[in-house]
């Protein structure tokens, strides 16, 4: 029974209470602890004090809760991860049609590299023959 901090009297009933869970400890337990302010019929000073102290009842209903909110949080992830593996794919098929586009554009001017040059050889030839008569 609560005793006053002041007389040593023994106060039976609180004048208020009330309850609150704390933190939860390194196990997971949270401690539900109720607590009350007593009045002191002897000296009249008022004390708070703890009443109760209790590991918070598990329930079936709480721990649903805690599961679906678990669910919606890893369906959340898996939506946002979906969304941005599409986006990097669709990203990687356009770099893959830029590369491929590049690809032909350097074959073509190769290409026309390797026309020019048989020409150029064309022509260099021509002219030896003609500095050869002369
Ligand atoms: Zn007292």
């Amino acid at each position: 029974m609560p005793v006053c901090s002041g007389c040593g009297t023994e106060v039976t009933n609180p004048t208020k209470m009330w309850s609150m869970v704390g933190r939860p400890s390194k196990t997971g337990e949270r401690l539900k602890l109720t607590i009350g302010i007593f009045t002191c019929p002897q000296c009249e000073r008022r004390f708070r004090t703890v009443i109760g102290k209790e590991k918070e009842r598990v329930t079936l209903k709480g721990m649903i809760r805690e599961i679906k909110g678990i669910e919606q949080g890893l369906v959340q992830t898996l939506g946002d991860l979906r969304e941005k593996i599409k986006n990097l794919q669709s990203e990687r098929a356009e770099l893959l049609e830029q590369i491929e586009k590049l690809k032909k554009a350097g074959e073509k001017k190769a290409n026309t590299l390797k026309k020019e040059i048989t020409s150029l050889r064309e022509e260099v030839e021509a002219l030896k023959e003609i500095l050869v008569d002369i």
